[in-house]
């Protein structure tokens, strides 16, 4: 037990570090949404906002299909498991949905977990040692940088996308056991593919692995929605693909990590994640089945968000607007300066519409941006509707280049 005066030191500098965080303008606000997630949101203060700032890609978040496979899952299959997968947390609907990631990523067998977050924390320890090499891009996600440091094997990070360096790193770790290239398939900031085509024939090369997060592309990146590995035309050469139901594959919450039977029957064995940390709830479950079901069906919804985004880009552009050239439904609106960015997207939430601005130390000093992500379900007329706001906000704080 602290002493009285242990403790009140230690909240203390809890209070002090807030308020640091205040005055750097660097504290992180949320606000609340009083309805479901979608195109259109309610806050907690009644405004209706455009929202332009969910990973919801495909619309399904809200969606009243979701919903009600949701229940029904629930319905068959209770609210929750009560248990780990190894001990008594294995139901059909969890099989199923393992065997349906399988085929719709292109793999042998995928492995469920509660979050992405913890794919990327339990990939790394299970299948690589000290003898190994991870060669990682310096802008991957903070969950395989957390996962990495998890993992007794030697780290190379290579410079974002730089497939020179990529190269000289592999070089540099040519004495390694086994070797694995490890990168965001979609980096989330500013909407890049990474070049899969140029690192798998790296990785053939110098005899590595690759390893991709698909957490922003599974469901719609490639022409039948299965991911980077589509879109680049490298499906069968990747070893190993992490991703979430968090996203584009209905939103509510759960990852996978997904591969070759062998690397998945380990991490079963042996994933810290997976062993001590409970089941998936079969609600969740049986709506990401219904969302492979669907988008095996038909790629509709895939294909409305990518024309959203074209036009969305094209509009913003004509309008005056910076943003990072590229095709990818995350769309940075470059604003550079931070306390403009957060100016920025507080007149557009007066306006009804909901964005947020993204400074160092999310993105690097001088880079600050409003971040828009483009959604199946924006109708045109609230892309136009967003569209004249973005204009309006533009021309007040006198932010367009014409
Ligand atoms: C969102 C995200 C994650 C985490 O996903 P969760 O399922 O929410 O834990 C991991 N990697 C990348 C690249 C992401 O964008």
């Amino acid at each position: 037990m602290a002493s009285d005066m242990q403790r009140k030191a230690f909240y203390e500098q809890l209070a002090n570090g807030l308020d640091g965080l205040r005055e750097q303008g660097l504290y992180k606000p949320e606000r609340v949404i009083a309805s479901r997630q979608g195109a259109e949101v309610v806050c907690d203060d009644g405004r209706k906002l455009i929202n332009l700032c969910a990973n919801n890609y495909l619309g399904l978040s809200g969606d009243e299909a979701m919903v009600r496979a949701a229940v029904e899952a629930t319905e068959k299959y209770g609210y929750g498991l009560s248990s780990v997968r190894f001990i008594c947390g294995t139901q059909t609907v969890h099989k199923e949905l393992e065997h349906a990631l399988s085929d719709f990523l292109g793999t042998e067998d995928t492995i469920l977990y509660a979050a992405a977050f913890d794919a990327n924390g339990g990939v790394f320890e299970p299948l690589f040692d000290e003898q190994d090499a991870i060669i990682s891009d310096a802008l991957n996600h903070a969950s395989i940088i957390d996962g990495i440091r998890l993992c007794k094997a030697a780290r190379y990070r290579y410079q974002h996308n730089d497939m020179a360096d990529l190269e000289a790193q592999l070089q540099a770790a040519a004495g390694k056991r086994h070797k694995v290239i490890v990168t965001d398939g979609v980096f989330s900031m500013d909407g890049t593919i990474a070049q899969l085509d140029r690192i798998c024939d790296l990785a053939d090369r110098y005899g590595a692995l690759v390893m991709i997060d698909e957490c922003h592309a599974s469901g719609f990146m490639g022409k039948t929605g299965r991911g980077t590995h589509e879109h680049h035309g490298v499906m069968g050469r990747i070893d190993i693909i992490t991703g979430t139901l968090g996203k584009a594959l209905g939103g509510a919450m759960g990852g996978f990590t997904s591969g070759r039977r062998e690397v998945i029957q380990t991490l079963r064995q042996k994933s810290r994640p997976y062993l001590f940390s409970n089941s998936l709830a079969p609600a969740i479950a049986g709506a990401s089945l219904e969302v492979l079901g669907r988008l095996s069906a038909s790629t509709e919804l895939r294909d409305r968000l990518h024309a959203n985004t074209a036009y969305f880009r094209a509009a913003i552009s004509e309008s005056g607007f910076t943003i990072k050239p590229g095709t990818h439904p995350v769309v940075p609106v470059m604003l550079f300066d931070a306390p403009l960015a957060q100016k920025f997207a507080q007149r557009l939430y007066e306006l009804g519409v909901l964005v947020t601005g993204f400074f160092y130390p999310v993105v690097p000093m001088g880079q600050a941006r409003v971040r828009v992500q483009l959604s199946a379900a924006h109708t045109r007329e609230q892309l136009d509707k967003a569209l004249a706001a973005f204009r309006q906000a533009g021309q007040e704080l006198g932010l367009l280049n014409n």
